[in-house]
């Protein structure tokens, strides 16, 4: 069923991460010019490849119909339960289609640890841990014993950080531990980000050059700056790792770039991480799906040029990641789409989308960076909508760090299939919880409106909260509250527990509605709850909302 393990691949991961090839370094590169590879794009047709009906026709998928006309075929279908090949050319994945609906799509995506059905969330464990939650929990069974299929959590693949990871405990630590699906005892899939990201987004001081991403130690930011720069759950993470990367025991693949100007204790401060690193470290990790490192720049930058650069970099670190890369026959290379908010024909979108064309063979999946990252939602569900009408429908696609529940009703009705957010749990820290039901969308436990309120915290949730698992009722709003107030860590663990519960059951009746071929229903009533209009006391829907669902083929009119 599943790849065999390859006990060659350890040995050349022992080598440590290959050197930077000279050719990429070169002092005299024009770094605004256009990779060569895309010289010959006809820039006037839409990029696309491996489209099907209801998508518009690619090139290498036209056919025409009885008349005559150019026609994009019926996307062939799987039946549920049918065994993965994990055939070549991508051996350590099977991506197998069920129905659709609209394009919306109810998927098996079979990894090394297992199969995940999506539209999935996946919620984030930063260092490996879900915080408040031990791994038997997210897969936890119901209370009668049924298989866990009909679980509250059942999570199947979960979202871990290399940046943090390789500062604490190390990367090189985790395989010599077997992994990290043995060092954290979880056995099913796991995928990690590249670690640029978490640099340019949690430490604000990154330098990014043809080599890599030069970063400074956050360590002693936190004792200048007041901490100010960094958000509190981070800071602690950082902090934790940190401190403890001093011992540098990964110190060969972060290197060290020797600032002098700083003084002997702060001496290893400058660190550079390169493609080759981090496919190096997330080879240590052993994750079922890996991510390429991307140049990123901020949705809300002006710097067109800088956009330019950071667009043409991604395609070349692409291909550095391609061939550091050396468990292609257990780990999956994602690449991530960049360039900025440029959806327009011939724009940077679509240049890194012709750069992944032209790779698609190495690519066993696809991802949309660059988002999330305070764009207006007008921009936001643009570059989504632009990407999945050019990705191919037979491989994966997974929107980065979009968690918000109406962002995944929506950005499933535009065709994606994985998402992940720090949202949920994070919110759960502060005691808020995610709520469907009558009124959905968030209730502040920490409220005094729910001092005395003696209701759970969503009728018919069966998590640990809502129904702790002996049929007797949960724990009240005024309990939690009471708890919360205290700062009694169980109240933490129990909200964390309702919010991921919460975006499973989502997901869930997102993947029931596919299936019945009536997604459009499921996303109108999902905005119809949310948004009852001002004359009813709520709010209006967005337009953006509107907007979106029309794209997708969704009227909220009906
Ligand atoms: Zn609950």
């Amino acid at each position: 069923m599943r790849p065999p393990p390859s006990s060659t691949s350890a040995a050349t991961i022992n080598d440590g991460p290959p050197p930077t090839d000279p050719k990429f370094l070169a002092n005299e590169q024009d770094f605004t010019k256009l990779p060569p590879e895309l010289a010959d794009i006809d820039w006037s047709q839409p990029i696309s490849w491996g489209k099907y009906a209801p998508y518009p026709p690619s090139d290498d998928t036209a056919t025409t119909n009885e008349s005559g006309e150019r026609i994009a075929p019926p996307l062939p279908l799987t039946p549920e339960n049918t065994a993965p090949s994990f055939a070549p050319p991508h051996s350590a994945l099977t991506f197998h289609i069920h129905a659709t609906s609209g394009r919306a799509r109810y998927t098996t995506l079979h990894l090394p640890h297992g199969p995940v059905s999506t539209p999935v969330f996946m919620p984030v464990g930063t260092k490996g841990t879900l915080k408040g939650l031990t791994p038997m929990e997210i897969v936890e069974e119901r209370g009668d014993g049924e298989a866990s299929a009909g679980g509250p959590l059942n999570n199947e693949i979960i979202l871990a950080n290399t940046y943090h990871l390789a500062l604490q405990p190390g990367t090189e630590l985790i395989r010599e531990q077997g992994g990290l699906h043995r060092f954290m005892n979880w056995d099913r899939n796991i995928l990690t980000d590249s670690g640029g990201f978490q640099m340019v987004s949690l430490l604000k001081l990154a330098e990014i050059t043809e080599e890599g991403v030069t970063f400074d130690n956050p360590f002693q930011e936190l004792e200048s700056s007041g901490n100010e720069e960094l958000s509190d759950n981070d800071l602690d993470d950082t902090k934790d790792a940190v401190s403890v990367s001093c011992g540098k025991r990964d110190s060969s693949c972060i290197s060290d770039t020797g600032d002098s100007s700083k003084s002997s204790s702060t001496k290893s401060q400058r660190m550079l991480l390169r493609p080759e690193d981090s496919i190096y470290h997330q080879n240590n990790i052993g994750s079922d799906i890996i991510m390429a490192l991307d140049d990123v720049v901020s949705s809300v930058s002006d710097d067109k040029t800088r956009f330019e650069v950071a667009t043409y970099r991604t395609l070349r670190w692409l291909d550095r990641c391609f061939s550091a890369h050396r468990r292609k026959h257990d780990q999956n290379l994602f690449p991530i789409v960049q360039g900025g908010l440029d959806v327009l024909r011939g724009g940077l979108r679509d240049v890194c989308l012709a750069g992944f064309r032209l790779r698609d063979f190495n690519a066993p999946g696809y991802a949309i960076g660059g988002l999330a990252g305070g764009e207006s939602k007008d921009d936001f569900w643009k570059v989504v909508h632009h990407c999945c009408c050019a990705l191919p429908d037979n491989k994966p696609r997974y929107l980065m760090g979009v968690g918000y529940p109406l962002d995944l009703v929506v950005c499933t009705a535009l065709g994606v299939d994985m998402y992940d957010c720090v949202y949920p749990t994070r919110t759960a820290r502060f005691g808020v919880a995610l709520v469907g039901g009558e009124a959905p969308g968030t209730l502040r436990l920490k409220s005094h409106s729910c001092a005395a309120d003696y209701r759970v915290i969503m009728e018919g949730c069966e998590c640990m909260a809502c129904c702790d698992g002996n049929g007797k009722g949960g724990y009240t709003r005024a309990r939690l509250y009471s708890m919360l107030k205290n700062d009694n860590p169980l109240a933490v663990s129990l909200v964390t527990h309702h919010n991921l519960a919460y975006m499973m059951s989502l997901n869930r009746g997102m993947r029931e509605a596919i299936k019945k071929n009536s997604y459009g229903e499921f996303a109108r009533k999902f905005v119809r709850d949310q948004f009852r209009g001002k004359e009813n006391g709520g709010q209006d829907v967005p337009s953006w909302v509107k907007d979106a669902l029309h794209a997708a083929g969704i009227s909220l009119e009906i």
